[in-house]
């Protein structure tokens, strides 16, 4: 079938919709080769009507999905061609449909895998669909909705979106494209909890084995963070689980999540990524900052917040995980130590503060980004800025709060209510309310400051104190940053180092390690290379659009590491603050002083 008959199909199906709302029509019929055909129409609601495809969505960073349109026609609603033109990279005019229903056309590349894009071949479509749906200009908040056509034979469909026989329907073209998106011959679990359903989709070489244990895992998660928050925002929740060649990574949606695997996973159960995902659908989803909205897609929207909404919900992934007795009170307090040594590791740390890390989000595209003298990370600081606030409400309360209070809050005062928090403000007053003292000068010190960081304070709150031990570690002679969707790119090579050896060059894309693609984080790219200690790694990169091989040999060095070393003779109070940490529990009498 030709794209253009196939167009003639889809405007009749489309011909039932209701005014007022936006319609999409995705075909698959071309997937096989990465190529989406999307129909849509709406009401013209701008001056010229104007369509425009996202140039950012939830990852914080310029993507531009309009790189991958194609073939752009406007028709009027009886189907009549209507003259379009290009405006912006990302924008398309048209003249003549002012007051009266359009339809819009258009071709889209969908071949990036992995968790920020969207992806699509003979088997499966998968992704993000901000990457697909372009939006008409000035209808953004219209009643939105979507169905998918010529899906192949046993194909299955998994979005968090409501559905009936019409397609999926959203209030908006925001919550339209807020769900995890996956069409393919999937395995599929359920679990009831708190009332809510829970569906867990499994996608992927080797996950049909793996279903039943990401059921147990994702099931363990959400009990504990809806008793941690005390609430279940949802009538349903979408856990995608996607196991390829690629490296892995997770994007959070309002009710679901999409998490990819290597399919030579180590961690198959992907509690960590879980955890962290699943606590997006409370913050950052629903307990939002006010810096964060109204959303334009058309340009950067810088947050200061997002060492609060990405850093500290990986303090919480680690605090969930722990509720649900799925790492130890060692894995936690080894998960502080790795923070705070990659932290003090970073020179950038005492000069930019974790506000203006935040901003700095937009900038981690650019290979510079990743130098440690240049940036610390809002994921680093800000996991550790909630570690370090958890200790603080814990002992200025005798163990009677924590920041899990404070979390609670911020649900019940803010997301609750469809209210947006002040920022760092909102965060400081209702932490010192819990508290019960003024902690301004703790949030200047950890969020609106570079200052350096008063680590046995903070430690001591728990009876610790930070120690510093020579112990070996892997080096690479090189760091990477961390350009979602745009690949991992070398950000500094080491003089005299196994990368400068090995012919590294900074701004390198790396594109494979050992065969495999490389489509996650920096990371994750880094934990793969270091456990290919003592061998030597043939690593694929791009240099000036040229495909090198490389052959990189991991070495072992020597390096002052700090620990968590216990106080000589810890206070009943230090005790009760780090049994409570450790055990994540809060109420200084139900706590037992013999350790
Ligand atoms: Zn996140």
């Amino acid at each position: 079938m030709t794209p253009r008959a196939l167009f003639v199909l889809l405007v009749l199906s489309l011909a039932a919709s209701a005014a007022g709302q936006t319609v999409y029509v995705v075909d698959l019929s071309e997937a096989a080769s990465g190529w989406l055909l999307v129909e849509a129409e709406a009401d013209c609601a701008s001056t010229p009507c104007a369509w425009e495809m996202p140039v950012w969505s939830a990852t914080y960073q310029v993507r531009d999905f309009a790189q991958y349109v194609a073939a752009w026609e406007s028709v009027d609603s009886e189907g009549r061609p209507l003259r379009s033109q290009k405006t912006t990279p990302w924008r398309w005019e048209t003249e003549d449909a002012q007051g009266s229903r359009m339809r819009v056309r258009y071709r889209v590349l969908a071949d990036r895998s992995g968790p920020f894009g969207a992806y699509a071949d003979p088997q499966m479509l998968s992704g993000n669909l901000s990457q697909i749906l372009a939006y008409p200009r000035g209808g953004e908040s219209a009643p939105a909705r979507l169905r998918f056509a010529s899906l192949a034979k046993g194909q299955s469909e998994a979005l968090s979106l409501k559905r009936d026989e019409q397609g999926y329907a959203a209030e908006s073209y925001y919550r339209l494209i807020d769900t995890p998106l996956l069409i393919g011959a999937f395995s599929e679990a359920s679990f009831e909890l708190a009332g809510k359903t829970f569906r867990v989709v499994a996608y992927g070489e080797g996950a049909a084995a793996r279903l039943g244990a990401l059921r147990k895992t994702a099931r363990r998660l959400a009990k504990a963070a809806i008793e941690l928050m005390d609430d279940a925002p949802f009538d349903q929740y979408l856990f995608v689980y996607i196991f390829s060649e690629n490296d892995g990574g997770g994007m959070e949606y309002r009710n679901g999540t999409s998490i990819y695997g290597p399919s030579d996973c180590s961690d198959c159960n992907m509690a960590s990524l879980t955890a962290h995902e699943l606590f997006h659908l409370w913050n950052v989803k629903r307990i939002r900052p006010a810096s964060m909205e109204p959303i334009d897609f058309t340009r950067p929207n810088p947050s200061p917040s997002l060492w609060f909404v990405e850093g500290v919900t990986s303090t919480y992934a680690g605090y969930i995980e722990r509720a649900a007795g799925l790492i130890s009170q060692t894995d936690l307090v080894g998960r502080l130590e790795r923070i705070i040594n990659q932290y003090r590791a970073r020179p950038a740390a005492l000069r930019q503060s974790a506000r203006e890390s935040s901003i700095d989000a937009w900038l981690e595209r650019y290979p510079a980004y990743g130098r440690e003298d240049l940036s610390v990370s809002y994921y680093l600081k800000g996991e550790l800025i909630g570690h370090l606030l958890d200790l603080t409400i814990r002992a200025k309360s005798d163990n009677a709060h924590s920041l899990d209070d404070v979390m609670r809050r911020l649900n019940n005062d803010y997301a609750r209510q469809g209210r947006f928090f002040e920022d760092d403000k909102a965060i400081e007053r209702i932490a010192s309310e819990i508290a019960g003292v003024d902690l301004g000068a703790v949030f200047e010190e950890l969020v609106r400051t570079p200052a350096p960081i008063a680590w046995n304070r903070y430690l001591g709150y728990a009876g610790y104190h930070l120690e510093a031990t020579r112990k070996t570690y892997v080096d690479l002679g090189l760091t990477l940053a961390n350009p979602a969707g745009l690949g991992v790119i070398v950000s500094r090579v080491f003089p005299g180092g196994p990368a400068e050896r090995a012919g590294f060059r900074r701004g390198d894309q790396i594109l494979r390690i050992e065969g495999r693609r490389v489509t996650g984080g920096a990371y994750e790219a880094s934990q793969r290379l270091e456990r290919m200690l003592g061998r030597e790694v043939e690593i694929h990169v791009e240099r000036e659009a040229l495909l090198r091989m490389l052959k990189l040999r991991p070495r072992k060095t020597e390096d002052t590491v700090y620990r968590l070393a216990e106080v000589e003779h810890p206070s009943p109070a230090q005790r009760r603050v780090r049994r409570g940490w450790l055990e994540r529990k809060t109420q200084a009498a139900s706590v037992s002083s013999s350790e």
